[in-house]
């Protein structure tokens, strides 16, 4: 059996490199976990996933437990079997999907009661009722009940909201079922204050997860307001166990939040950015539905080896988008995958040669230098097909 833990294998400044060891396989930190939302990363294969490098998904309890129901994924052998992904999973607890519902939900000490989006059914989630969810899912990791207050908010709110997600941490670990190669994390709330979230990482060690999470950024506030509260949170936490930035973020904010001391991350934007035309590049984004790539033979990147830049065009992309093909957004998926998993490896080889300053200051002159010009990445030389009679 597999033990869970996380090794530390170099330090460039406050950024980590290490190996995060799990009951389902390995992961090299830092890492991005592709959002797997439903059951499925939209638009990809588990192989096309696996493909782009990614190592740990991530699953939403709130979206699985409405449809198809944690009794049938139960039943049918678990997450990873019913999505074929062998590899680590993490789970939500759902926490942050009721808590946008708004009208439709409503807090009390012992949890959320909420209205489906889907059908209007009524549900429940408490800390105990996850845990015990996410176990039945058999993610690999699973995280605690918390509640997400959308900033900017009163500090007072923020810190009662804040306090009962300690209380609801508590109720959350004495429901996990400890389980060799499998985690729990506690999940750091406090909003942007930095005494509040000194109080919530003191609160969460006091009762032991094997990792932790920083919960409540990237929720309306400024990127500068959101490195600031790392700042003040990552020192904090326990140096020997993993750290995950929920729901971040653009590549900038990933560079950034790894220099303060994060080692994993999940985002939708790569996706939902790939099933809107537009596509993430070590030269910023590129809009393929702009026509001006209508006639551009050149891949979308010359430093992409994903299936959409080296079988494809520009061109054709833009067409698969302006003809609203499936294709489109599957390829595009997939580039943008493989661009954050391509971002990651090599943030994690420069932490390895302790250059990640330099790669920092190197990345964000090519994200400020725009698009590839012809010059950069010449057009490749085409042939009209030669089958064909030539016009007179
Ligand atoms: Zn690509």
């Amino acid at each position: 059996m597999t033990h869970f833990y996380w090794i530390c294998e170099e330090i460039d400044g406050a950024a980590r490199a290490g190996t995060l060891y799990t009951a389902h396989g390995v992961v090299q930190t830092p890492t991005f976990m592709p959002v797997g939302t439903v059951g499925t990363v939209k638009a990809m294969t588990a192989d096309s996933v696996r493909a782009t490098g990614a190592q740990m998904i991530l699953g939403n309890t709130y979206h699985l437990m409405l449809r198809p129901g944690i009794e049938k994924i139960y039943a049918l052998g678990g997450l990873h079997r019913f999505i074929d992904w062998s590899g680590p999973i993490l789970t939500d607890s759902g926490g942050f999907q009721v808590m946008s519902l708004g009208s439709l939900r409503k807090i009390d000490e012992d949890g959320v009661t909420f209205h489906s989006h889907i059908d209007g059914s009524l549900h429940r989630l408490t800390p105990q009722n996850t845990t015990h969810m996410q176990h039945k899912l058999d993610a690999t990791i699973t995280m605690c009940f918390d509640e997400c207050p959308a900033l900017p908010a009163p500090n007072d709110i923020i810190a009662a909201s804040m306090r009962r997600s300690m209380r609801w941490a508590e109720r959350s670990r004495e429901a996990y079922i400890p389980r060799e190669g499998y985690a729990q994390f506690g999940i750091v709330q406090g909003g942007t204050e930095a005494e509040l979230r000194a109080e919530s990482v003191t609160a969460l060690t006091k009762i032991g997860f094997e990792g932790y999470a920083i919960g409540g950024l990237a929720v309306g506030e400024e990127q500068n307001i959101m490195f600031q509260t790392l700042d003040v949170t990552t020192p904090l936490m326990p140096a020997d166990k993993p750290r995950y930035l929920m729901g971040v973020g653009t590549p900038e904010d990933l560079l950034g939040s790894v220099l303060r001391g994060v080692d994993m991350f999940d985002c939708v934007m790569p996706t939902r950015a790939g099933r809107t035309a537009r596509a993430y590049t070590e030269r910023g984004i590129i809009n393929l539905r702009n026509a001006r790539h209508a006639i551009d033979a050149r891949p979308i990147s010359p430093e992409c080896d994903c299936l959409a830049c080296v079988r494809h065009s520009r061109a054709y992309l833009h067409h698969l988008f302006r003809a609203r093909e499936i294709l489109g957004p599957m390829l595009l998926t997939w580039h943008n995958l493989a661009y954050y998993q391509r971002l990651m490896r090599q943030i994690r080889n420069a932490i390895l040669h302790k250059q990640l300053s330099a790669l920092s200051q190197k990345l964000h002159m090519q994200w400020q230098s725009g698009d590839w010009t012809e010059n950069d990445m010449p057009q490749p030389h085409l042939h009209a097909a030669t089958s064909l009679c030539p016009i007179p």
